[in-house]
């Protein structure tokens, strides 16, 4: 399965589409899952059914429901039931084998942990869908079932997918953890890099800056790293009013050529352009947008530690927003100074090999994005000098079958002037922290010379 990539963040919609190749209406394989995703007149209500390859008395669904389908779905077959086991839901019949079903999903926007959102509301009526909540598996030891989806709009609404704007319905054939799909009249927006959708209720000077900067982000990596993106990515920006004045929330998804932010502020940060908000967002556009560098064009090998992908997306993050001028170069050496900081307080509770299954998340995005700066520190004394990203696309460059692991990075790193001692500091934060890495870091990050340029 996928990592799932999440940030803080915000995210705003509307959906846009890009003159990219539709998907062909399938043609049924005799092996396919079709699933057909209707948001129903009215709102609030979506009617999905199921046709199977084959009758079966269980199908398991692909991903976890962590309780939103007992919650929210009503099984509107008879004889068949929904339970929950190991932590895997599954439908049953009680009776005969069956070939199809068909549920109604009473529509809930629950931000689940460390998972994908399945239903992401914008302020003007379109609905993000997240495909992946309906896949299927097929039975334990048989070939898998591709799956196809009929996805269909209220009358006179559309929906955008895979990078395209279809009026009524669409067809979309499931790859990876799934994707979004918006349903809706939100209008679809061309931009440089691809399709944007943006809620209309956004402030306007929050989506005219995202969307503004999200080329340039895109265009930093692409000529950072060396690699241009396979496809035109599709952008979704949602947006919300969060009902306590000062609050803000943030937060972010990846997926096969798609980046999705969700923003809810507080009505005391909506008037005016905020430069805290700003700051935040532009933060969480550039962390997403590189996951589809670090984890969709190339992508960590299991079990690679989870330092590398978040935490260098956060580095990512943190050099593009200086190189494109969004933060201060003080402001960049107060942010990397801090996050390094947290990142030794975190060591103090354990090392970053045993961060995520204690859900220590803090430890390894902060003390990834030090370690890609030490990287970049060492990586600055070459000749010619290599900045984080050029560090990193050699990495890339090294990765057989585009997958890259600690060890790969590792020996990049080695390679470089000074690189044995900042990949000696970086091995002890992975496996064994002590405190003499505190001096070590600040040594090393003094040595760089990029910070300062
Ligand atoms: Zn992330």
């Amino acid at each position: 399965m996928r990592r799932v990539h999440i940030a803080l963040a915000a995210f705003l919609a509307s959906c846009a589409h890009a003159p990219a190749v539709a998907p062909a209406a399938s043609v049924p394989a005799s092996n396919e899952v079709l699933i057909r995703i209707e948001r129903a007149a009215g709102g609030g209500t979506w009617r999905v059914a199921w046709r199977l390859p084959r009758p079966v008395r269980e199908v398991r669904f692909s991903r976890p429901g962590h309780g939103d389908r007992a919650a929210h779905w009503t099984i509107g077959t008879a004889g068949l039931s929904l339970s929950t086991e190991d932590g895997v839901d599954r439908i049953t019949s009680a009776g005969p084998p069956f070939r199809g079903f068909e549920v109604v999903v009473a529509e809930y926007a629950r931000k689940p942990e460390k998972d994908y959102q399945v239903f992401i509301p914008f302020t003007d009526g379109s609905v993000l869908v997240f495909t992946g909540a309906f896949d299927v598996d097929a039975p334990a030891g048989g070939p898998s079932w591709p799956i196809g989806y009929t996805l269909v709009p209220r009358p006179g609404e559309g929906v955008v997918v895979g990078g395209v704007s279809h009026r009524g319905k669409a067809a979309w054939i499931a790859e990876g953890d799934g994707t979004y799909a918006c349903f809706g009249d939100t209008p679809p927006v061309e931009t440089p890099f691809g399709v944007a959708v943006v809620d209309r209720g956004m402030p306007a000077w929050l989506r005219d800056r995202t969307l503004a900067l999200a080329p340039r982000v895109f265009a930093r990596y692409a000529s950072g790293t060396g690699q241009a993106l396979s496809e035109r990515p599709t952008l979704f920006l949602s947006y919300g009013v969060d009902p306590a004045p000062g609050r803000q929330s943030f937060g972010g998804w990846t997926l096969e050529g798609v980046v999705q932010l969700d923003t809810r502020l507080g009505a005391r940060h909506t008037g005016e352009e905020d430069p805290d908000v700003w700051e935040k967002q532009a933060r969480l556009l550039a962390h997403e947008a590189a996951h589809l560098w670090l984890d969709h064009a190339f992508r960590p090998a299991e079990p690679a530690g989870r330092w590398l992908d978040e935490g260098g997306a956060d580095a990512f993050a943190l050099r593009a927003l200086v190189d494109l001028g969004v933060i201060t170069r003080e402001r960049f050496q107060e942010t990397l100074s801090a996050d390094a900081a947290e990142c030794l307080r975190q060591l103090e509770d354990g090392p970053l090999s045993g961060a995520a299954r204690a859900g220590r998340w803090k430890a390894l995005y902060r003390c990834g994005e030090l370690a890609s700066f030490l990287a970049e520190a060492a990586a600055s004394r070459r000749d010619p000098p290599w900045d984080l990203l050029q560090f990193w696309g050699q990495v890339f460059w090294d990765a057989p079958d585009r997958t890259y692991d600690e060890e790969s990075w590792f020996s990049v790193l080695s390679a470089l002037p000074g690189g044995p001692e900042a990949s000696d500091v970086v091995r002890r934060m992975v496996d064994r922290p002590d405190p003499s890495i505190a001096a070590a870091v600040g040594s090393l990050l003094r040595i760089g010379a990029w910070p300062a340029r």
